[in-house]
């Protein structure tokens, strides 16, 4: 299946969306280079079922040009940016807590009535709707204590985020650096 190489290593939106720049044999691969590409990652974000994925099916046509694309991994970009610097140093940028105050002002949420229930949509869905998405999470991240407990992979050359709800997990994924690393030390030996 072509869409297995996302890692996916959060429940968190926010982090699946930042994670999808990974490294590999300490070189940076992009792994959405098109259009297409992130309609495949929307498409294996929806199978996972994390909270908002059903925005996510409301803004994929907007995403299917190249100018719009090309925002968003601007976006993206910046946001993994605000994410480190905020790990690093302990607290939130003031970059992203501007981000945070000054999206819905740019794009207001509305609810729409779909089925039986109601969808917290952005208002204007042609305005860069993702970061829409992305403020519910963050902001979700926020008020459950988690966005504090946002890490690094242990291992220096991957670039995955993850949260740390435990207080000791260090790697991104057992099976992309854990297992790694423990080889490693045993082949040391
Ligand atoms: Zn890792």
């Amino acid at each position: 299946m072509a869409n297995e190489k996302f890692p996916n290593v959060s429940d968190r939106l926010t982090l699946n969306f930042v994670n999808t720049k990974i490294s590999r044999n300490g070189k940076i691969i992009e792994l959405l280079n098109s259009v297409e590409d992130f309609q495949n990652w929307i498409e294996q974000i929806i199978l996972t079922g994390p909270k908002y994925s059903q925005q996510l099916e409301f803004i994929k046509e907007i995403y299917t040009n190249q100018e719009e694309f090309a925002r968003l991994i601007e976006f993206r970009d910046y946001l993994y940016k605000e994410l480190i610097y905020s790990i690093d140093s302990g607290s939130m940028s003031t970059s992203l807590t501007a981000f945070i105050e000054g999206i819905s002002q740019y794009n207001p949420f509305i609810y729409k009535k779909i089925g039986s229930t109601f969808l917290i949509l952005p208002k204007y869905i042609e305005r860069e709707p993702i970061k829409n998405i992305i403020l519910l999470d963050l902001i979700d991240m926020i008020s459950e204590n988690e966005f504090c407990k946002l890490k690094r992979c242990y291992n220096p050359q991957c670039v995955l985020l993850f949260v740390d709800k435990t207080g000791r997990r260090k790697w991104c994924s057992m099976k992309i650096c854990g297992n790694r690393k423990k080889v490693e030390r045993f082949s040391k030996k």
